[in-house]
């Protein structure tokens, strides 16, 4: 497997919401960058501060030691890993593939199979912290794969995050990043109830949220999250329908062990009415809307 230095050459393919900010990282870093996305625009930035632009995922992984996804579904993770130009197929031996997508983790661990068959390492590493997260290179990074490729992968994941775990073998960061996704789909739902009840109330959510943010209730999701409710922001830090995709998997996962989460469906059942009404592309915090109609 390879060693990581300051020369690594790292391939960056998924350049949207967090995936640029955490790229921009690699980048300022020192790391020789190359990079790819769907679209072309969103390497723009990146490209005129010295990335290497490449036309597809094959040609990014032909050039690149280390190569990290930060995609939007677990189809395109599968179509970048597995398809006949993917990362599998064009890596030489003894790089490491890092996915950091919210993704399922039957897939992450597919992956990490016909990657060892080629003589790859790759880690599923999801990440959470959000859009500022990613911007201030600290998110939670949750990593499931071999000691090995953890160890060798640690340098580049620490120009991305802080709080960085090994929580088990390939699919057990995806499945951490879904333990994540459940506790965040009650509490979005609490913020939520919480602010349109203070709002019928008579009282000032603004200062209501100056109470309630510093006591046992604060968190990211009554802070930043219900702070950006309050200004009437619904623009997306998270996407809803990324949001729905996580529900939809953990949901999925949750009925294949036989646990009823009766707060997950609940939740899952809100987000999945708003998006028919053409929420799907705000953010997360946009729940806030089935209040107010
Ligand atoms: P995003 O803005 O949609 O970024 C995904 C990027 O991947 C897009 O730029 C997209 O291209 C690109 N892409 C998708 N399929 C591709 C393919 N086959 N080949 C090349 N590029 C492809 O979403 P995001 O908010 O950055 O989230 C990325 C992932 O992280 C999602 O799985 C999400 O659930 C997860 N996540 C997000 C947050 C958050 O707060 N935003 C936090 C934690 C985890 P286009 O530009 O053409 O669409």
């Amino acid at each position: 497997m390879n060693t990581v230095s300051s020369n690594t050459r790292v391939g960056f393919i998924g350049l949207g919401i967090m995936g640029s900010s955490m790229a921009g990282h690699i980048l300022a870093a020192g790391y020789p960058l190359n990079v790819y996305n769907r679209s072309r625009d969103k390497a723009d930035a990146l490209v005129a501060k010295g990335a290497v632009w490449h036309a597809t995922p094959g040609e990014v992984a032909a050039v690149s030691d280390v190569v990290i996804t930060m995609l939007g579904y677990p189809h395109d993770v599968e179509q970048v890993y597995l398809g006949d130009d993917g990362l599998v197929a064009r890596s030489a031996p003894g790089a490491i593939l890092i996915d950091m997508t919210t993704s399922s983790p039957a897939l992450a661990e597919r992956i990490a199979e016909q990657a060892a068959q080629k003589g790859l390492q790759a880690i599923d590493a999801p990440v959470s912290g959000g859009d500022a997260g990613a911007r201030d290179a600290k998110l939670a990074i949750m990593v499931g794969g071999s000691q090995a490729a953890f160890h060798a992968a640690l340098p580049v994941l620490q120009k991305m995050g802080t709080n960085i775990v090994l929580q088990g073998g390939p699919g057990a960061g995806q499945h951490t990043k879904m333990c994540n996704q459940i506790v965040i789909a009650s509490t979005i739902v609490g913020v939520c109830e919480g602010l349109a009840y203070a709002d019928k109330a008579g009282l000032d959510p603004d200062t209501v949220l100056k109470s309630i943010g510093g006591g046992a209730a604060s968190g990211f999701q009554l802070n930043v999250m219900g702070g950006r409710i309050l200004q009437n922001n619904f623009a997306p830090g998270f996407y809803m329908e990324h949001f729905i995709k996580d529900l939809g998997i953990a949901l999925a996962e949750a009925a294949r062990m036989q646990l009823d989460m009766p707060g997950l469906a609940l939740a899952k059942k809100l987000y999945d009415q708003l998006a028919a009404e053409g929420y799907g592309r705000s953010g997360t915090q946009a729940l806030y809307k089935y209040y107010k109609k």
